[in-house]
């Protein structure tokens, strides 16, 4: 069989296989936003049967022997072309689908289900010790199912690969040593400081749909597209790219917060953003037509909402607008005074809450403990212990309740081990593609003081989007910024922004 044939099976098979899972997505974003509750049984069973269906598909022989006939060809000559890529990328996923045995995928699915069950239980009751038997099993599951892929060096890089692909625990660690240090420093000098922002003017009220109007319109100033994309309500924001022009996202509002809802939607459209921005027309259900990671895809959302949404120059054009939208609460209120607000700074115990300064050392905490137990080096039953030590150590606060410490999150009872960093690595990555993206428009900023973020977009769409998973993260970020990943450009920026906010 030519290459060229076996090419087109495996894109018309993939093409297949990706109209399969945006049924699944459909049906999800469905699940989350107006599903009735009783539909909640009948919407499992269907998604389990497409689930069935897309490994069923996917794990056919016939990929692996159209994957050996492709490897053996010119296709791969060029490791950079996007079809050498596309071959590499379903080959890695084509074996790690098929290296899991049936029985382990189903023990996982049936004890997470359980365990999510259990720490909502374990969460509400503020008592860990109901969970840890549930910590205990999922555990040694995560580390059967590392065993089963395969890895080298720690089980931890298995898994992580499962969300960030080709990346390592050895590549990320020394940044994230190095990034905890410099966050420990700033954190300090911002609590030392003399000047405290006054976040009681984002605190009054906003009125839910003067914001659903305000957000629509920075969503669309951003490039999001409402002829592509919807906008809809959700406890837990989240987007969705369905596919070739049908990108979704939502968002939460809080009468009483403007924070929430906007940049909730910034971030979140900074996502749908990379979606719209993938080549979906041609290479629907390529790898070429799919995110980089999950680290990748977290960037360009963190870029949106900090970068952009929580600069100056952004609100020189969009405070006066803000100030027409929300007359009362807004009126009197300084430019400077507002953007000292919605960048306040407080250590907390809660991540999903958690201000731009303090995110990331939510987040390195977990790795690190996460990292332990997946070594055999740290017993759950220590978890708490071990927990709260490193956050007085990291925050300066005393953990109280585990339900606010080691139990705030589902990430663990779900099986999302070695899914952490991806946060911390977006956050690494949007700034240092920021950084670039300044360089080569050194008049960016003032572009955003004009109200002018199409050129940001664009230069995203070129260096990052239309690439999907060409190259991997690591990769993607040498190529587009010279430079392997770093902590700098993003304490750089963050030590900038908070001194003068906070005047240390
Ligand atoms: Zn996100």
């Amino acid at each position: 069989m030519s290459a060229k044939k076996a090419y087109e099976e495996l894109k018309q098979c993939c093409r297949e296989i990706s109209l399969l899972a945006s049924c699944a997505g459909v049906l999800g974003w469905d699940e989350r936003t107006y599903m009735p509750r009783g539909g909640a049984n009948l919407r499992a069973d269907q998604l389990s049967l497409l689930s069935g269906m897309i490994h069923e598909k996917f794990t056919d022989p016939r990929v692996g022997e159209l994957l050996s006939t492709l490897e053996a060809s010119d296709l791969v000559k060029d490791e950079d072309s996007p079809e050498a890529a596309n071959i590499r990328e379903t080959r890695h996923q084509f074996d790690k689908a098929t290296k899991l045995p049936k029985d382990l995928v189903e023990e996982i699915t049936k004890t997470t289900t359980l365990a999510q069950g259990e720490w909502v239980t374990a969460r509400k009751n503020n008592d860990f010790k109901h969970f840890q038997p549930w910590l205990d099993k999922v555990l040694t599951l995560q580390i059967r199912k590392a065993d089963a892929y395969g890895y080298v060096g720690e089980p931890y890089n298995a898994l992580l690969d499962n969300y960030e692909v080709g990346a390592t625990v050895d590549e990320i660690v020394d940044v994230f040593e190095k990034l905890r240090k410099e966050l420990v420093v700033l954190l300090k000098k911002i609590k030392d400081a003399p000047k405290r922002p006054d976040v009681s003017i984002v605190e009054r009220d906003y009125d839910v749909n003067l914001q659903k109007v305000f957000g629509e319109s920075v969503a669309q100033a951003m490039g999001y597209s409402f002829e592509t994309g919807r906008l809809d309500t959700t406890t837990h924001p989240f987007c969705t790219g369905l596919g070739p022009g049908d990108t979704r996202i939502t968002t939460r509002y809080n009468p009483k917060r403007l924070n929430d809802a906007l940049f909730g939607i910034m971030h979140e459209a900074g996502h749908g953003l990379y979606e719209m921005g993938l080549n979906k027309e041609e290479d629907f259900g390529m790898p070429t037509a799919e995110s980089a990671s999950l680290g990748i895809h977290e960037s360009q959302s963190r870029m949106w909402e900090n970068q952009v949404g929580r600069s100056k120059a952004f609100w020189k054009y969009f405070f006066p607008q803000a100030q027409r939208i929300f007359k009362e609460s807004l009126s009197g209120v300084s430019l400077d005074d507002f953007y000292a607000a919605i960048n306040n700074v407080t250590p907390s115990y809660i991540r999903v809450e958690a201000d731009e300064a303090t995110y990331n050392l939510h987040i390195l905490l977990r790795f690190e403990l996460e990292r332990a137990m997946l070594k055999g080096d740290l017993k759950p039953a220590d978890v708490p212990g071990e927990w709260n030590r490193r956050f007085k150590d990291y925050f300066g606060l005393e953990v109280k309740s585990d339900a606010d410490g080691c139990l705030q999150d589902v990430h663990w009872s779900a099986g999302y081990m070695g899914y952490f960093p991806t946060y911390a690595l977006g956050n690494l990555y949007s700034a240092q593609f920021f950084a670039r993206a300044q360089k080569d428009m050194p008049d960016l900023m003032s572009q955003f003081e004009q109200g002018t973020l199409s050129n940001l977009r664009q230069w995203l769409k070129e260096n990052i989007h239309q690439h999907g998973t060409r190259y991997r993260a690591a990769k993607l970020v040498q190529k587009v910024t010279g430079q392997p990943l770093s902590h700098q450009p993003l304490i750089d920026y963050m030590t900038a922004k908070f001194q003068e906010i906070y005047g240390f």
